[in-house]
């Protein structure tokens, strides 16, 4: 994990309310899929958590919606050239063993966007199966790398595009025909439990990256700490933010 000092070369709207950020690092970064950064926003003293969505030798690109301050001014006062103080790479992210051939990817609003670096590392050794999930037409965005999935199904709440529901519902209903070997996902939390419920019995490892709010992003402050089913606890900034869904209360 390292602390830099990042220039923003492209910071654009892509969807409604969801902007694309690509900085400039200072160095070649290896990031592993599911790997998140802090990035310091408008003189805030907590940065704000944003998966890496693409990483390509020193230029990583992350998206995120606007939501409070943090994301409000990040869009707004940070253009090209601009310079960013970001923590990276943090968290464990997204392994897919050899034997795992037939990956599901189920992500609910901004969870699309860590499961992008899955596409983006995977996509010519594994066959990928996507279920993206947007609020709306007007949400949905990375329409390129969803498409180099073998197959990828968009579910609207609206149905404005795709099917009419959640993520979790357009995986289960192809779910028999699929059969995949892992499935790993990322979305807010009754998208994570129903996808847990949909899963019980079936005997196929599922790993969340969870969004908890967080403080320092790199386990002192334990902020983020979220409930094992074992009782004990967990930091999701540092040994996190990916769990076997059986393994943590959501
Ligand atoms: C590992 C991880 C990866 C994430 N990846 C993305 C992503 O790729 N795209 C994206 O749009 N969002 C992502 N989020 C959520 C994102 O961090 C929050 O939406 C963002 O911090 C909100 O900041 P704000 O100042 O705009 O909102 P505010 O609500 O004003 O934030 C106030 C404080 O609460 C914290 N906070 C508020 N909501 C959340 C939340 N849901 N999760 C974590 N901290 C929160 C902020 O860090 C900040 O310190 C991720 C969160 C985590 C933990």
């Amino acid at each position: 994990m390292r602390e830099i000092t990042a220039t923003v070369l492209e910071n654009k709207r892509i969807a409604d309310e969801v902007y694309s950020l690509t900085f400039a690092a200072d160095d070649e970064i290896a990031v592993r899929p599911g790997q998140f950064v802090m990035i310091g926003v408008g003189g805030y003293p907590l940065r704000r958590p944003i998966a890496v969505c693409k990483s390509e030798g020193e230029r990583i690109t992350v998206c995120y919606r606007l939501k409070g301050d943090g994301t409000r001014s990040l869009a707004r006062d940070y253009k090209m050239g601009e310079k960013l103080s970001v923590l990276l790479p943090l968290g464990n992210g997204f392994y897919v063993k050899d034997t795992e051939k037939k990956v599901a990817l189920v992500g609910g609003g901004v969870g699309i966007f860590p499961l992008i670096s899955v596409i983006r590392a995977y996509s010519k050794s594994k066959e990928l199966y996507a279920y993206m999930g947007f609020r709306n037409r007007a949400a949905f965005c990375m329409e390129y790398d969803l498409a180099q999935t073998k197959k990828i199904a968009v579910a609207t709440d609206d149905g404005s595009l795709g099917f009419h529901g959640t993520a979790v519902q357009a995986f289960m209903r192809e779910y028999d025909e699929v059969r995949p070997d892992v499935v790993l996902s990322c979305g807010p939390v009754p998208m994570l439990r129903a996808l847990k419920e949909a899963m019980k019995g079936r005997n196929v490892p599922v790993y969340v990256s969870l969004e908890e709010r967080m403080g320092c992003g790199i386990g002192a402050c334990l902020v983020c700490v979220c409930e094992k089913t074992n009782g004990a606890h967990a930091r999701v900034c540092k040994d996190g933010p990916v769990f076997e869904i059986g393994d943590v209360v959501l």
